[in-house]
């Protein structure tokens, strides 16, 4: 049993609720606390009234790429890396704030959330391990999440070039 201050628990309890609240699963929450698992069991039932949601994490790297996703991704890293460079917030820190400004982001352009917590903890793992980077637009300039391995030299974003299959929503995400 680890030495802990009171201080310490209560500070790892409320970031374990606000990442419950966002909708973490019980893996990130075991990763990203130091709380034991039976701990945030309970905190976990207490805070959303259910068990967590069992198997597997959403773990496919292609998942980022596809369409609207790889819009959405983009959106979220943008702010995170924001907070980390220029607000100089921690990883988890930048997360939080990171995927509440990105809530905030869509809210304003009356888009639904296609980019859960999880999937956004899991970005951010990849860009870190190399598996997905961001790549420069060369018509608008914003940065998109990419495959590491695919050249980008002449990348084009999927709102610049956006895909006639997309449809009654490509209105709404090409005001973005
Ligand atoms: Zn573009």
């Amino acid at each position: 049993m680890r030495n802990r201050s009171i201080l310490d628990e209560a500070r790892q309890i409320d970031l374990a609720i606000e990442l419950i609240r966002l909708g973490a699963r019980l893996q990130v929450l075991e990763s990203e606390t130091s709380l034991s698992r039976e701990r945030l069991l309970r905190l976990y039932k207490e805070v959303q009234g259910k068990s967590p949601p069992k198997g597997m994490l959403p773990f496919s790297a292609d998942w980022f790429l596809t369409w609207q996703p790889t819009i959405h991704s983009s959106l979220f890293m943008g702010g995170y890396r924001h907070l980390i460079e220029h607000c100089k917030l921690d990883r988890i820190d930048a997360l939080v704030r990171g995927y509440r400004l990105y809530l905030e982001q869509i809210g304003a352009f009356g888009l639904d959330c296609k980019l859960s917590l999880t999937r956004a903890w899991i970005l951010i793992r990849y860009l870190e391990s190399g598996l997905l980077r961001t790549t420069p637009c060369r018509a608008c300039g914003g940065l998109f999440v990419t495959h590491a391995q695919d050249l980008h030299d002449d990348f084009v974003c999927g709102l610049c070039d956006v895909p006639s299959r997309a449809g009654k929503t490509q209105i709404a995400v090409a005001t973005l």
